[in-house]
Formats: C-alpha cells, structure tokens, sequence
C-alpha cells in the first residue's frame, strides 16, 4: 500500500494539485464543474466516471463553495464504486490438477515477472507450481523465466529460442499431470508489432491445451503496464479477442503517474482484477484492493 501510494501519489499529487487549482478560485458552478470534468479525463479515468463524479458533485452543491477536500472524499467514493465489483482475489480450483494459468500481455509489461511473484505466493500457499517458458521468440525471456524458477524452487520447462510455443505448452502439461502438480503457468509472447502472428500464436496455444484439458487454460491473466496509459484499453480489447482474459493484474503502479486508467478499463470491461506490481521484487505482487486504490489516486 505503501508503495502504491508512492506511485500513485505523483497521478493524484498531480489530479488534487488541479482540484486545488480549480476551487481554490472559484465556487461549484458551469464553468468550476467543466474544469474539474478536464482534469478527471485527463487522469485516465475515462469520460463515463469523469461525468458521473461531477454530476454527483455538482447534486445539492451547485452555485456553493465546496471544499477540496469534499471533492477528493467523493473522487474516492465513486472510483471505489467503480473497482469494488472488479476486485477479486485469483481463485484456483484444488480439484485441477494441473489449474492451468496463461499469462499474456504485450512485451515489457511484466508477464515473466509476475509469474515469478505469482509461483512465489502460490508456493508459500502450500502449492506446487511448474512454469512454462511459452514466450520461446526472446531467448532473454526465457533465460528469465529459469532465473525465477531457481529463485523460487518451481521447474522450468523451457525450450530453445524458436520452438513452437504451442508444443511447448503441451509438454508442459503433459509433465505438470503426470507429476501431480497443482498450478501450472505458462508464459507467452507479446509482440505486438505483428499482430496477425501473435493472435495466430496464442489461438494455437489455446487450441492445443484444450486438446488436453477441454476446460483450460483455467485462467487466462493479461499484465497491463500502468505507466502506457490510454494504450492499456486497446490492449485488454485485443487479448480479449485473441486468448479469452478472466483477469487482469496491473504492474509498475509503483512508479507511474497514471493509475487512473484502470478506472476506464474497469467501467468498459467489468474485467475481474485479480494483482497489482508494486516493485521488481518477489514480494512486490499485492491483491487488488479498490478502497486502497480509490483512496491513493483521490490523495
Ligand atoms: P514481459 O516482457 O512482459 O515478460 O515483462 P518482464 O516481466 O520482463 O518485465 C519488464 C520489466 O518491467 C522488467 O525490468 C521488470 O523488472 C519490470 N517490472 C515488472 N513488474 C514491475 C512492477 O510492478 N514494478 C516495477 N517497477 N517494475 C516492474
């Protein structure tokens, strides 16, 4: 939370430095409201949630002077509004055997790490957890994934760079039922340059586990960067498309100015949000927590 507040601060510094700015001179009429709307979009929260909180503010306050304080306290009543539905904790089903979980999102927000903090927190939970190296394009990624299968005691299938992603994640399950084991990630890749080969990809991925297991992968996570902003929405409307997300986890929201965006996705998608990265580190993955997050981007 701590760290959250860090990151999150610099958006809501910015956002209540602006509601500062706006009622510092005036009172709640047309133009104050238009101001205070500006700024909301401007944060990422998307058109639908800015009118909603200017509505709801302008409601028995019109042509009065309002506090910033007021403005921050309903900023964050109406963006806990928004997320409360969405946060939900990632739930594995004990009977599966492997509980298959598919991580996507584009290249650079956090896929391979994540998976390293998720096989940590699985563990400490009393799982057993084997990884998938599925993003077999960048020979660095799966040096990476070895790297936090060392550092956190789960096997690491991997082949070499090049290999077909879709056998890959075969074997993988093949392996994790044969051994008993209970959750099984697989990583993928995320070149979103080429677009048509990436949906290709992962459809196959998709495909060939459920030649195996009809009902996997169990659960798909797309990893979303914080700090892309507005690029955030198209991604979740792709991968939806191309791998069937359940959920999503948020990362670098320790570093960023621009939480605001999961606000936006939220309201469009209804989305479960499962994990937010809070650090490069093992431990910097927290469950999502909408009256923490609502508090740390109204400041
Ligand atoms: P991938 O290409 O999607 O697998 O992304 P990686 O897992 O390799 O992450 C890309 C970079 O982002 C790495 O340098 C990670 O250490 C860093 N990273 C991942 N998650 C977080 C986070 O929550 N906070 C911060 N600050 N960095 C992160």
């Amino acid at each position: 939370v701590q760290r959250l507040r860090q990151g999150l601060g610099r958006s809501s510094s910015a956002l209540t430095e602006g509601i500062s700015g706006v009622f510092l001179k005036r009172k709640l009429d047309e133009d104050t409201l238009q101001d205070l709307e500006d700024i909301l979009i401007q944060s990422d929260l998307g058109v639908e949630t800015a009118m909603t909180i200017t509505e709801r503010l302008a409601d028995g306050r019109y042509d009065k002077e309002v506090s910033d304080e007021e403005v921050r306290g309903i900023l964050a009543e109406e963006v806990e509004k928004v997320l409360a539905p969405v946060a939900e904790p990632l739930s594995v089903d004990p009977a599966k055997k492997p509980h298959v979980i598919l991580v996507v999102g584009v290249n650079g927000t956090g896929k391979t790490t994540t998976i390293g903090k998720l096989a940590q927190k699985l563990s400490d939970e009393g799982r057993s957890v084997m990884l998938a190296a599925g993003d077999t394009f960048r020979a660095a990624a799966i040096e990476q994934l070895k790297i936090w299968g060392e550092r956190t005691g789960a096997p690491v299938i991997a082949r070499e760079t090049g290999a077909d992603a879709a056998g890959l994640a075969f074997d993988a399950l093949t392996e994790a039922k044969a051994s008993g084991t209970d959750v099984l990630l697989i990583d993928t890749a995320g070149r979103l340059q080429n677009k048509a080969e990436l949906m290709a990809e992962l459809e196959k991925v998709v495909r060939v586990i459920k030649k195996q297991e009809p009902d996997a992968p169990h659960t798909v996570l797309l990893t979303l960067d914080a700090t892309t902003g507005q690029n955030a929405l198209n991604q979740v409307e792709i991968f939806r498309q191309t791998a069937g997300v359940t959920g999503l986890v948020m990362t670098k929201l320790d570093g960023t100015a621009r939480g605001g965006i999961l606000v936006a996705i939220a309201a469009k998608h209804g989305l479960p949000v499962h994990f937010i990265g809070v650090g490069e580190s093992v431990e910097d993955l927290e469950p999502f927590n909408a009256a923490d997050f609502a508090r740390a981007i109204a400041g």
